[in-house]
């Protein structure tokens, strides 16, 4: 079915075919005309299915109708993340070339003087992360009462980064009568009780999953030691040894690991960024940036950094860690093999990760080749047993160490805007893996800093809506040693 069949307007067509798309995608194709008869939707389909254009196309046609009105938006479009908001602004700009649209971003990391002074002169699109919004909200500069077209993107990423109660939130906000537009790669039952609350007989499209791990995808297993050096070596072998390597993605389970790694990639002299949660928004921004023109070669990413990114033509994607959750193996691996490119999939596995590798194969239904020896069934149990026998825990204890991990999950949550624009339960509740000793401490740096351009002028900072530049927030290595030794004594809850 050509785009020309689906009721969008001339002026949308045309900026449709001068951005060289041809045909719809699925999801594009049976959602579009139902947005345009204004009713609710429901969209599920994976990740690198068109979902954005679904329905950025449809809004542009419907705001080619009426104008707006200072600091009452037409429309809202809601994104868990800086960089998807920005690539979803991106879509205006490319298909709303015929167009005067006033489109804003309200997300962390940017000045709020340049966006209040954007939303006062009145926007047909606004684009936020919901604690950037909820915080113009709460200062009374943005009324939501004026917004005819909800948008809620991405929403099973939101759930991983716990924004569901500001989602609800938000949702009470705008009116009642409102277009909701809703958008996930998967179902899980917390997302299928917001579609029943907040959308109204909602049209659902479900596109099939394409058989998730494309055969487009080289997958390999490769064992390696269970200490961090270890693992770094075998990375730094796959990564010379690959074929074709153009460029690749490296996954890490927790954000701390990424700035660990990157600095021993660095100073192995890889051409190498990284991006993580709790680096700042111009360094995010540079990061990929620079992955995406090919300046950099390898970008080491953690999993809700990295999801939902359209970062297109990846060809290898090397798990350093065994992800903990399966499906976090296939958006992992998604990321290489786009568009019926070929892609290899590596995944580093340790005889502790036997468990996380069935778990993986049962959910994509197939096993995974080795790639190297590979590790046995009583391997993976001899290493549970010795773990559950207690390897490891002395490491622990001591300066950040469960403790930290501790008391920082709870300032984030007395501090709104940690909580909102950092958090990222998942990677933050993975469990501490015994610590490597040397060669990882002495590595252990402030949150990279890649290709760092010149920051732009710092306007002031909102009551503490996005934290002071380079100070570095507490995560689970955060230095303790200012704090009294009574906080650093584990505590034991006694249940009555
Ligand atoms: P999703 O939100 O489903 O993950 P995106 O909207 O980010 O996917 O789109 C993924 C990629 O597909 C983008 O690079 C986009 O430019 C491209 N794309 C979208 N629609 C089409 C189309 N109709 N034809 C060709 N490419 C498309
Ligand atoms: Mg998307």
């Amino acid at each position: 079915m050509p785009f020309s069949e689906l009721g969008l307007s001339a002026k949308v067509q045309a900026a449709v075919a001068s951005a060289g798309y041809t045909e719809p995608t699925p999801i594009q194709a049976q959602a579009i005309p139902h947005v345009l008869a204004r009713r609710d939707v429901l969209g599920i389909a994976q990740t690198g299915t068109g979902k954005t254009a679904a329905f950025t196309l449809p809004m542009l046609t419907m705001l080619e109708e009426g104008s707006a009105r200072a600091r009452m938006p037409r429309t809202l479009i809601l994104e868990p993340t800086r960089e998807l908001a920005a690539q979803v602004e991106d879509n205006f700009v490319k298909y709303g070339v015929n167009h005067k649209l006033s489109v804003a971003l309200l997300i962390g990391g940017v000045s709020f003087g340049d966006q209040d002074a954007k939303l006062t002169r009145g926007v047909d699109v606004l684009i936020a992360t919901p604690g950037r919004l909820l915080d113009h909200f709460e200062r009374g500069r943005l009324l939501l009462t004026g917004v005819e077209l909800l948008v809620i993107d991405e929403a099973d990423r939101m759930l991983d980064m716990g924004f569901i109660p500001d989602i609800e939130r938000i949702c009470k906000m705008v009116p009642f009568t409102r277009q909701t537009l809703f958008f996930t790669a998967t179902m899980p039952p917390e997302i299928q009780r917001i579609t029943e609350q907040f959308l109204h007989n909602p049209i659902k499209i479900e596109v099939a999953r394409q058989n998730s791990t494309a055969t487009t995808i080289t997958q390999r297993l490769v064992r390696s030691g269970k200490k961090d050096f270890e693992k770094r070596e075998t990375l730094r072998g796959l990564v010379r040894g690959a074929e074709n390597l153009k460029n690749a993605i490296i996954f890490c389970n927790r954000k701390s690991e990424v700035a660990t790694l990157y600095k021993s990639l660095q100073k192995h002299e890889f051409s190498v960024a990284a991006l993580h949660g709790d680096m700042d928004q111009s360094a995010r921004t540079a990061a990929l940036a620079a992955f995406r023109d090919g300046r950099i070669q390898l970008l080491v990413a953690s999993d809700v950094a990295a999801r939902g990114l359209d970062i297109p033509d990846v060809s290898h994607v090397f798990n350093y860690d065994t992800p903990h959750h399966a499906e976090d193996y296939v958006h992992r691996i998604g990321r290489t093999g786009r568009a019926g490119r070929l892609g290899t999939a590596i995944t580093i596995v340790t005889p502790e990760d036997g468990k996380l590798v069935s778990a993986i194969e049962k959910l994509i239904g197939q096993s995974i080749e080795w790639g190297s020896d590979p590790v046995t069934e009583e391997e993976a149990s001899e290493a549970r047993r010795e773990r559950r026998a207690g390897g490891g825990r002395g490491e622990r204890s001591g300066r950040g160490g469960r403790g930290g991990e501790e008391r920082s999950g709870r300032k984030g949550r007395g501090d709104r805007s940690e909580s909102r624009e950092a958090r990222e339960p998942r990677e933050a509740r993975e469990p501490r893996e015994a610590r490597e000793p040397r060669e990882a401490r002495e590595s252990r740096a402030p949150a990279p800093r890649a290709e760092r351009p010149a920051r732009p002028a710092e306007a002031p900072r909102a009551r503490g809506s996005e934290r002071p530049a380079g100070r570095q927030p507490a995560h689970e290595e955060a230095d303790m040693s200012h704090l009294p030794q009574f906080l650093l004594r584990p505590v034991t809850y006694r249940a009555k």
